[in-house]
């Protein structure tokens, strides 16, 4: 078998000490070493979110942070309003409408974010949504939304500011205080480095007040439960506590390397990755890319599925393709996580290889030259993860 490189953009590659958790005999979930680890987690946590808000775990997939935002900020019949930028823009509304709230979705082409003064009109029109939701890095297109310009028209209003960040949070900057988040909604396994399974949402106090006015009606994704469980750093029910321990683990690497680093790194392998398929004359997708992944054009004449699938049994590579309308016309590379600078440069050396198999002109070494020039001229030290 191929040596496996996860390079897609969730789930992502897993450190081996935090793979070492996994395999470690299972613990009670009401120990005091499950509680212990609660408690340590949901601080690490507020310093990788940058919160000093309530931090809720909750078992599920990052989609399951997205319902319980929903489901607990707006009541049924209410109205939400609605980034959708993309595939997973898109499915707040679909979350609105399996719930009976209503979604005014504000669309834009895809690639391209919804612009803070689509918001701030939408806001106007809507006076009576109850709640914004958009997000950090629409992972469908590689596009990053300008979350602090839109944090600050939905703080001068009675909304809420829902974020998806499930691909965004540790791949990019993220200020969620700072930037009028009042539900942060983040998955396991992109950035953070774990298998999926769990999904965190932090909940402001504004968030809360609105959350408190009703009852809502989910039973599982009950924040108010939640909340009151997380007071004694337990769970309502039995949480995937295996993943907690090995959450623990991958939050030590983040510590250790210091929030705002890690973001320079995953910064300074966007660069390095957009440098380098643009040096092959290939195209970026999005217009304002994010940073945990790279999105470019299938050049005409190129098989997307072909070329994925070399790629793969070639090197070991896994990436993938577009989602919905963009299916075979996009390529995506993640570098999220546990990725490091000779990952990027790895997959563009084999990016090229495949490509000039494939008879698309390439001179192979052009991307890899391109990429290790903004490597080498990185301010910020690449210190291993
Ligand atoms: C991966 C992803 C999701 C979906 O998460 P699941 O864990 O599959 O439920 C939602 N939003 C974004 C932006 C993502 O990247």
């Amino acid at each position: 078998m191929r040596k496996p490189r996860l390079m897609t953009p969730g789930p992502a590659m897993v450190p081996e000490d935090v793979l070492l958790e996994l395999a470690r005999p299972v613990i009670h979930h009401r120990s005091a070493e499950a509680k212990q680890v609660i408690t340590e987690v949901t601080q690490s946590l507020k310093t990788v979110f940058q919160t000093k808000n309530d931090v809720l775990i909750l078992t599920a997939s990052g989609t399951g942070a997205m319902e319980a935002a929903a489901v607990n900020a707006v009541p049924q019949g209410g109205k939400a309003i609605v980034l959708s930028a993309g595939y997973f823009g898109a499915r707040w509304a679909s979350v609105c409408k399996a719930l009976g709230i209503q979604a005014i979705s504000l669309e834009t082409e895809w690639g391209r974010p919804v612009e803070p003064e689509q918001v701030a009109n939408a806001l106007k029109q809507h006076p009576d949504a109850v709640c914004v939701m958009g997000t950090l890095s629409e992972t469908s297109t590689g596009t990053g939304h300008p979350v602090e310009a839109i944090g600050k028209i939905v703080a001068g209003t009675k909304a809420l500011f829902a974020v998806d960040g499930i691909s965004g949070v540790g791949a990019m900057e993220c200020r969620t205080d700072l930037w009028n988040i009042d539900i942060l909604c983040v998955g396991s396994q992109k950035a953070l480095m774990l298998p999926p399974g769990l999904a965190f949402v932090a909940v402001s106090p504004k968030a809360w007040a609105q959350i408190d006015t009703f009852d809502s009606h989910s039973f599982y994704f009950n924040l108010k439960t939640a909340r009151k469980k997380a007071k004694e750093f337990d769970t309502p029910f039995t949480p995937a506590h295996t993943l907690i321990l090995a959450l623990r683990a991958a939050l030590k690497r983040i510590e250790e390397e210091g929030i705002e680093n890690v973001w320079n790194r995953h910064k300074t392998m966007s660069d390095a990755c957009q440098a380098g398929v643009q040096a092959l004359g290939l195209e970026l997708f999005s217009s304002r890319p994010a940073e945990g992944l790279t999105a470019f054009i299938v050049p005409e004449g190129v098989s997307e599925s072909k070329l994925r699938g070399s790629l793969t049994s070639r090197f070991g590579i896994a990436t993938v393709g577009g989602q919905d309308k963009l299916k075979g016309k996009i390529v995506r590379i993640g570098h999220m996580g546990y990725t490091d600078e000779l990952d990027v440069i790895g997959t563009l050396a084999a990016l090229e290889m495949t490509l000039a198999e494939m008879g698309f002109e390439v001179e192979p070494g052009r991307a890899v030259t391109a990429a290790q020039q903004v490597l080498m001229g990185a301010k910020h030290s690449l210190a291993a993860v």
